[in-house]
């Protein structure tokens, strides 16, 4: 099956919801980094989290979902794309115990969401570290600063990360107080192992049985790395040419790894040189014709 995110509602409530499953996607970040297991699993989970909260946001543009701690893990970080590409990496030390809660693994911290919309201002919210799960730490964060009731299940094991998300619409009052409150119940039935090995349709069929539920079309979901040798080299430019060379005389050539694909761009003397060549002038570079 592909990796897909699937919309739906209730009908008569304004209740949403979104389930997402990762396969490929997923494999793609697992086979770039010899990630510990217990980094992992959180890992697999804020992904399924960033592309439900990202179908969920409406974004036209990126979302950047950031796990800041001053524990063994000290940064997971999460990008996705309004096209539904994504990429993550972490930071970690040394040697992490196999089993350890999610607060002691990462300590005191932030849980930080930037938008960057493809045009216009960008956008970062910031929440302390409050639960022990990425669901809870994003659940509150959809609390505290979009101001909406959002409830999450999130599981990830070494094939797939997934989940699913409920929403209460905003300005749209229930008609049935009791709707939200049976629904996000129903919803807190679901094993890891179902969100894991169960279609968007199964999945909905046997959580809310007893519900008017509209699913929608899904939408594929693709890990994808958009840094290149042209970015990089854009990057080096506004260092400088003397600089740029300053370096390469110390160390023969640049190496530049990237920390999400784990691609390696390297640049001797003679890229080096080349970068200052061209007819586009560069910031902070100077240009020869
Ligand atoms: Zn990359």
């Amino acid at each position: 099956m592909q990796d897909q995110l699937s919309r739906f509602i209730f009908e008569n409530t304004p209740i949403r919801g979104e389930v997402v499953r990762l396969e490929a996607t997923w494999q793609s970040v697992l086979e770039r980094h010899d990630y510990p297991v217990a980094l992992r699993h959180i890992l697999g989970e804020l992904m399924a989290a960033a592309a439900l909260l990202t179908a969920t946001l409406k974004l036209d543009g990126a979302l950047v979902l950031q796990i800041q701690g001053d524990g063994l893990v000290s940064l997971l970080v999460v990008e996705c794309n309004s096209d539904m590409t994504m990429r993550a990496t972490a930071k970690w030390s040394d040697e992490l115990p196999v089993e350890e809660s999610l607060d002691r693994l990462v300590g005191n911290g932030k849980c930080v969401i930037t938008l960057l919309p493809s045009e216009g201002q960008s956008y970062q919210g910031v929440v302390p570290l409050e639960g022990d799960s990425i669901a809870e730490i994003i659940s509150g964060y959809m609390a505290r600063s979009e101001q909406l009731d959002t409830v999450l299940w999130l599981a990830s094991n070494d094939r797939n990360a997934a989940g699913m998300l409920l929403q209460k619409l905003p300005d749209q009052p229930l008609q049935d107080d009791d709707d939200w409150n049976r629904i996000t119940q129903l919803g807190g039935t679901v094993k890891p192992h179902e969100l894991l090995e169960l279609s968007a349709q199964t999945l909905l069929k046997r959580l809310f049985f007893e519900e008017d539920v509209r699913l929608f079309e899904p939408q594929e979901v693709t890990f994808s790395c958009p840094c290149s040798r042209a970015g990089v080299a854009n990057v080096l430019r506004m260092l400088g040419k003397e600089e740029i060379a300053k370096l390469v005389d110390e160390r023969k050539r640049i190496e530049v790894h990237c920390e999400f694909c784990n691609q390696r761009y390297e640049f001797d003397k003679i890229d080096a040189e080349q970068l200052f060549v061209t007819d586009i002038a560069a910031p902070g570079g100077e240009t020869r014709h």
